[in-house]
Parts: C-alpha cells; structure tokens; sequence
C-alpha cells in the first residue's frame, strides 16, 4: 500500500479506475453540475438531481497564463476553464502544455495527482487538473 491520500475537494471520489471527478444530472432538463447537488441551478427543479460520473476529457473554453501567485505557488502557470464532455464546464490548471499549443477547444484529460500539500495527518492532498489530450489531437 502506498502513501495514504485524501481528495482535496468532496466532488474528487475513489472509483473501480481511480480517482474521479462525481457530478449530477438534473432529471427534469438534463443540465449536469460538478458535486452533489439538491437543486439545480439551470431549472429550479427540486428533488431531481441524480449522480454522475463526469467524463475524463474535454477541450479549453479559455485559459489565462498566472505570472504572480500566492507565496509558495510556483509561477507561471495556465488556468484554464475546460467543457468537459457532457458537461459541466470546470476550472483548473493546464499542466505539461507547450506555449505553442495552448489555444482555445485544446482537447484535454482530466488527470489527479499529488498536489504537494499534506493533511496533519502526513496524508496526500490528491488534486485534479488538465493535460492536453494528445491522442485527440492529431
Ligand atoms: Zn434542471
């Protein structure tokens, strides 16, 4: 077994195949939210949010280049706004990307790794964030 990890966020989930990001499904207009919800925010509906699994890819909706951060975080790096496939849309960091690359509808996969912070237990902060989808590129 290796290092103990915990998700950094409640909608990062252990799935069969690893970490995932879960979402939900609005039953009455099929709008689709990162998280748990109750209500959705698209139609009002009560009582009709389902659980979803959220799909693993994506492609850049828009991205900035971050120069100046918080004390700690190295700069420069992307933060991109990704639609995921069947939605919903989802900020993170673009990781591993060549300036020469970075555009708008970039296919991207969702990836979870160590974000470098420990709990004050010593367990791993696990984290999302994109990469670009070179298989989806050609
Ligand atoms: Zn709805």
């Amino acid at each position: 077994m290796g290092e103990r990890q915990r998700a950094a966020q409640d909608y990062i989930v252990a799935g069969d195949g690893g970490w995932q990001l879960a979402g939900s499904r609005c039953g009455a207009c099929q709008a689709v939210f990162l998280g748990a919800r109750r209500v959705c925010a698209a139609c009002g509906a009560r009582g009709r949010m389902l659980p979803e699994v959220l799909r693993d890819r994506g492609r850049v909706h828009s991205f900035t280049t971050v120069h100046r951060s918080f004390p700690g975080v190295p700069v420069p790096f992307v933060m991109a706004v990704v639609d995921l496939d069947g939605g919903p849309a989802l900020r993170g960091t673009l990781r591993d990307a060549a300036a020469a690359e970075l555009r708008f509808d970039l296919p991207v996969r969702v990836v979870f790794g160590d974000s470098g912070q420990r709990d004050a237990s010593g367990a791993a902060w696990i984290a999302f964030s994109f990469v670009p989808d070179r298989e989806a590129m050609s």
